[in-house]
């Protein structure tokens, strides 16, 4: 490829014949763009049968193929990159196009990227608020709205926040951020990276082109793992916690969030845990972050203080869909790993549980561990119903269970659920939708299943 860095790059693409891996929604925007440049894309995908997709590599001239740009969740050993990079081709993430245009169309923007298991959508749209509310054009991207390169090419905005998953930082290599934060590490997605080592290793080369860090420090893989660059990048290595801070740390002073990182006095309060819905641990943490990151650059207290009050989680996300009789209906449809469900139960005193789904070789027993005395009732849905059945079977062998016919799908779950949940429901109840699994399954995706949810709810509630 041409040119890497160098004012060509965009040039090089008018005529020059692309190949894109995955024509799924990174992949869209992607050919959008290597279209708009000029570029002949020939776009690649063995799960697509359209005419224009193709299903292998037969027939190109690999050897004048200007770059290669993969979407996320393609293997880095998948055999169609292989045999591209072994012809020659570069093979870049969608990010990493993305940076490579902003040097040439954008070189004054600054990057600010996150990532983690949980949290990150919730956690990039409270910094795009902060920022905005500072007064500084921003735009979240990544998983959220834009795509990188749409941000890149869409907007003129002085800040992208990124988010990244860890299959888009296995792949991205020459992005390089301002500020970068990582909210939590746990075990999830290791179906695909094969194992928890190689998902947490992803997840921490977020930190290996920053100019600062964010840290998490009631984390305990992020610890381990920051105790390797702690001495290289010294001050610019920023904890949160819900602790009292030290120097260089942002944390609680009774209900205070406070700033001693970003400040050039001794402290700096910047809002209060009234200003934050739902101030549950979870979320304060996800606050706190967002505030490092805005801070970084330049966002003011009292304008972080502001949109934390305007912000509301989005959908899916501890969702109160019905309150009747006192009992609160929640859908978190969202948490489809445990470390999610763990925040989510840990949110309430007691609920009745509605999990089960796709668990992605994810362990169901820390989960139970930790939560049992949180859950009144279990209903369990899903192919992997029975890996939760078994940790609760182990560990919390007390708690009622009952599980819904996993050859059913769609609504038909949802209502013999609910249906299930309302004669175990009694006022002071909270009937969660933390499934702790993917969805796909039994329903399109998280969103239907929370969907369903609340249409089986209303139904049954009489709303
Ligand atoms: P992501 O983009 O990482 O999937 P979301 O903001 O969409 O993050 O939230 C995903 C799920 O994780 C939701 O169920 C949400 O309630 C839960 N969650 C949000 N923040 C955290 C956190 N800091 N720790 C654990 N779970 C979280």
């Amino acid at each position: 490829m041409g040119g890497c860095v160098s004012s060509t790059f965009l040039n090089g693409l008018n005529g020059a014949p692309t190949l894109v891996f995955g024509a799924g929604v990174t992949g869209a925007p992607t050919i959008e763009f290597l279209k708009s440049q000029g570029s002949v894309v020939h776009i690649v995908d063995e799960k697509v049968e359209e005419p224009n997709v193709l299903r292998s590599l037969q027939g190109l001239n690999l050897q004048e193929m200007y770059c290669a740009v993969v979407s996320p969740g393609w293997h880095t050993d998948h055999p169609l990159i292989e045999e591209a990079r072994h012809n020659g081709v570069k093979v870049v993430s969608e990010i990493d196009l993305a940076w490579r245009v902003k040097l040439e169309t954008a070189p004054d923007q600054r990057w600010l990227a996150l990532t983690g298991t949980n949290g990150k959508t919730t956690t990039v749209q409270m910094t795009e608020a902060m920022l905005r509310e500072s007064g500084i054009d921003a735009t979240a991207c990544g998983n959220v709205g834009f795509t990188a390169i749409e941000a890149v090419t869409q907007t003129s905005s002085e800040i992208l926040i990124l988010e990244l998953s860890s299959f888009q930082l296995e792949w991205s290599n020459e992005a390089h951020f301002e500020t970068v934060a990582i909210l939590n590490i746990a075990e999830d997605h290791i179906d695909w990276h094969k194992s928890f080592e190689n998902y947490a290793a992803a997840k921490f080369r977020i930190t290996e082109n920053a100019k600062c860090i964010i840290l998490n420090r009631h984390d305990d893989e992020i610890v381990r793992r920051a105790q390797s660059i702690g001495n290289l990048i010294g001050n610019r290595l920023i904890w949160f916690s819900l602790d009292t801070p030290a120097p260089h740390q942002i944390g609680l002073v009774e209900n205070l969030i406070v700033d001693r990182a970003f400040i050039s006095e001794e402290a700096e309060a910047l809002f209060e845990l009234t200003d934050i819905t739902p101030a549950v641990p979870h979320n304060v943490l996800n606050a706190m972050a967002a505030a490092g990151l805005a801070r970084s650059v330049g966002a003011a207290s009292d304008s972080i203080a502001q949109a934390l009050k305007k912000f509301t989680l989005d959908h899916h996300r501890l969702e109160v869909v019905a309150e009747k009789d006192g009992i609160t209906w929640i859908d978190d449809s969202k948490a489809t790993n445990p470390h999610a469900a763990v925040a989510a139960l840990q949110s309430h005193m007691s609920s009745i549980w509605i999990a089960g789904g796709l668990a992605k070789g994810a362990s169901m027993e820390e989960l139970v561990e930790k939560c049992k005395n949180r859950i009144k009732v279990a209903i369990l849905i899903g192919k992997d119903a029975p890996i939760i059945e078994a940790a609760m079977r182990k560990h919390a062998p007390d708690i009622q269970i009952a599980s819904i016919d996993p050859g059913l799908a769609g609504i038909e779950v949802m209502r013999r659920a609910v249906a299930l949940a309302h004669m175990q429901a009694r006022s002071g109840d909270v009937v969660l939708l933390a499934p702790a699994c993917a969805s796909m399954d039994q329903f399109k995706n998280y969103a239907e299943r929370g969907e369903l949810f609340a249409q089986a709810v209303k139904e049954k509630i009489g709303e």
